[in-house]
């Protein structure tokens, strides 16, 4: 295949990015997951079908959890008091440890439940549909915090640190930094190598639980004298001298409860042996760790839409205007009906991706990146939904829909800002099918080769020696025949299925054939421009994304199905499933073709034109008057002062420390001597 990043007229800094994309993103796998087969046209068929289960061991392990999880969340835990008080009280992380929930995924061996990642969603959807903050705090710490030494840790390493995050330790991922937001592979935090040690400096930002951690996973660059090291995970510890947690919390919208802290790195001496994995493998290492975030979050999601959804239904069932209950209004129904298909969706995509994650299967990525874009997007939809049937009660704080609201919100921007994730699966999604059509136009058309020099008998002699070759015109006819003269690929369908569901898969089948068309067309039409035009990117990501979600939820109501099959009549919660089910068909239907019309009917021009005057009548403000980034390259410095004043802070002071954790200076059993 073609190599995209030497494509003829790629700026450089395009081909940069492309490079370092490709560095973090490691090898190809060599089985291409559901998502690619989409951007080709077809439907991975023994993926989706059967919809995942655990075993039935697991399965029963992981019920008497959540019965003892759900009996502490209805009765004792404080979720009204977190999210005003912007604290998780020390007993309830105590509590959480105790449950065996903060441990839940860590192997047996080193005192964890040793429970996989489908059990682990089901316990956060559960926490979610109670206290956003608190589902956050156990997924930064289990899924990032500490995630890198369960998949990367070496047998010491695991011996060293797991026995204390599965019972007293809570962790924090340090990605971020003041500089560092979308653009992950932008790291400043720098090492030195000092003999056995790496001496680490720099600064990390929004380090959740930072403040009340026990080990940091830090990915920091090599110091070289061109800035381009490569990047590593360390591990480190707030008693290492050195360490600064100069800033605990800010005050915040969403997920108040949970702590962001702002740590500072001076010349921190890390020995060698606090390596996780191979070094230069940092950022490969953060996006593994984001891969089971990026469930996690969408648990979360899930389970505040589920409260949210459950309780405007009820309101409008109860609630009387106009002589009758809201809820025999026709715009509050379409309201709730679409939360209960939103609902059902992104229950099918969250326990597929588990059950891909739990089979380790090789090729994940864009699975995961589109369940975390799917479950934010729509769970914050869920939650706007609800609000609005609700009336006026639904942004009184004690009524909890108000909460969720505000909690579901950030979950569009953090794990991969929602924009960000849609670039990366037209990007990635669609690579090896854009190197197929790059590869075939470099062999057998009169610019291909791209080669200036290539003289009139060699370009004939390219396309002719290669136009009788089997394997490259199998290729290179359809995709001529797809993108000039628009016939379409034939429609892949779902062989075993329940037959009442056969049209539905014959449907998505259609729409598959249609997104490979559109991302040929639009490969074709753009050309290298394409890398530009993020708009055009995501409406075909978005079609892609929700093509999946319709294979997701299909699989799934085929099981259900299959498991109610002559008894459901009567089970309200399965009639609900199965209509909701069947209204996201159509839903997602029409959402996708609203993609492929806004491909050739849309309002870019007007968008980019406007967007420019937008930008040039606010550049001629004068900064002192707004919020500027602190490290900006072109304006640091110039910005308006932010006061904190009359902003209730985190009273991050009451916290004392968990049980066993170190005081600044001490080792661990084992540990080389930290100076
Ligand atoms: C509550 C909270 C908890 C967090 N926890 C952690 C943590 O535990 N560990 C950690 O390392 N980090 C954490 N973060 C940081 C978080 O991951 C970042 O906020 C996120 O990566 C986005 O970076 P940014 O906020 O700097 O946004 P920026 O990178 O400045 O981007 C701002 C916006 O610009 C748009 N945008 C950015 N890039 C693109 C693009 N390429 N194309 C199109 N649009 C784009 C998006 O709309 C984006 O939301 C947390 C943040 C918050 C607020």
């Amino acid at each position: 295949m073609a190599d995209l990043k030497n494509l003829k007229g790629i700026s450089e800094a395009d081909k940069k990015l492309l490079a370092e994309a490709e560095e973090w993103l490691g090898a190809e796998p060599t089985k291409m997951g559901p998502v690619k087969n989409i951007f080709w046209g077809n439907i991975k068929e023994d993926f989706y079908f059967p919809y995942p289960q655990t075993d039935a061991r697991e399965q029963a392990e992981c019920d008497q959890l959540l019965a003892r999880l759900d009996d502490y969340l209805k009765r004792e835990h404080p979720a009204v008091q977190i999210d005003q008080e912007q604290e998780i009280p020390q007993w309830v992380i105590r509590k959480l440890f105790d449950l065996g929930v903060l441990g839940m995924t860590i192997p047996k061996e080193f005192g964890g439940l040793g429970m996989g990642i489908t059990s682990y969603n089901r316990v956060l959807e559960r926490i979610g549909q109670s206290c956003g903050s608190t589902a956050v705090l156990v997924s930064a710490h289990q899924s990032i915090g500490c995630k890198a030494v369960m998949l990367f840790g070496n047998d010491e390493q695991k011996k060293n640190w797991l026995p204390h995050l599965a019972k007293d330790w809570v962790s924090a991922f340090c990605l971020s930094e003041p500089n560092v937001g979308c653009d992950a592979g932008g790291q400043e935090t720098f090492f030195e190598r000092d003999g056995d040690y790496y001496v680490v400096t720099g600064e990390k930002k929004w380090a959740t639980s930072g403040a009340i951690s026990g080990l940091f996973t830090v990915m920091a660059r090599e110091k070289t004298p061109d800035g381009k090291g490569k990047i590593s995970a360390l591990v480190l510890h707030p008693w290492m001298d050195g360490v600064d947690i100069f800033s605990k919390n800010r005050s915040k919208m969403s997920i108040r409860g949970t702590w962001q802290a702002r740590i500072r790195f001076n010349q921190v001496r890390v020995h060698k042996s606090h390596l996780l994995g191979k070094e230069g493998r940092g950022l490969q290492i953060a996006l593994s760790c984001l891969n089971y975030g990026r469930c996690t979050l969408s648990a979360g999601m899930l389970g505040g839409a589920r409260t949210a959804m459950d309780q405007s239904i009820k309101w409008t069932q109860t609630r009387f205007q106009f002589q009758a209950p809201l809820a025999d209004k026709e715009l509050v129904r379409v309201r709730i009906a679409r939360m209960a298909a939103h609902c059902y969706a992104m229950d099918a995509i969250l326990y597929m991706t588990t059950g891909m994650l739990d089979r380790h299967d090789d090729d994940i990525q864009v699975e995961t990146a589109i369940c975390k874009v799917f479950c934010s997007e729509f769970g914050y939809r869920v939650a706007n939904d609800a609000l609005q049937i609700m009336g006026g009660e639904s942004i009184m704080t004690e009524n909890q829909v108000e909460r969720i609201f505000r909690d579901s919100r950030i979950n569009l921007i953090v794990e991969g800002a929602n924009e960000v994730m849609q670039n990366y699966i037209f990007g990635y999604g669609g690579k090896q099918l854009a190197e197929m059509m790059v590869g075939i136009k470099d062999r057998v058309t009169w610019e291909g080769s791209g080669n200036d020099s290539e003289g009139f008998a060699a370009k004939l002699s390219r396309i002719f020696s290669n136009a009788l070759r089997p394997a490259i015109m199998s290729r290179a006819l359809p995709l001529a025949t797809e993108v000039f003269l628009g016939i379409r690929k034939k429609s892949a369908t779902v062989r075993n299925i329940s037959p009442e569901l056969k049209p539905f898969a014959d449907r998505i089948g259609r729409l598959i054939a249609e997104i490979t068309y559109q991302f040929k067309a639009m490969s074709y039409q753009y050309q290298v421009e394409i890398l530009k035009r993020q708009s055009v990117q995501a409406r075909i990501a978005d079609a892609a994304i929700l093509a999946h979600a319709y294979l997701c939820t299909l699989a799934k109501l085929d099981h259900d199905l299959k498991a109610h099959a002559g008894n459901g009549v009567g089970d309200a919660e399965f009639q609900r499933d199965k209509a909701a089910a069947v209204h996201f068909f159509d839903l997602a239907e029409r959402e996708i073709e609203s993609k492929f019309r806004e491909l050739y009917l849309n309002a870019d021009d007007t968008m980019l034109t406007a967007a420019d005057a937008a930008m040039a009548y606010t550049a001629s403000l004068p900064n002192s008057d707004f919020v500027i980034p602190e490290r900006s390259p072109i304006a640091k410095g110039t910005g308006r002062h932010v006061k904190q004043d009359g902003i209730k802070q985190f009273p991050g002071e009451k916290w004392s420390g968990l049980p066993h954790q170190p005081k600044k200076g001490d080792l661990l059993k084992g540990e080389p001597a930290n100076v």
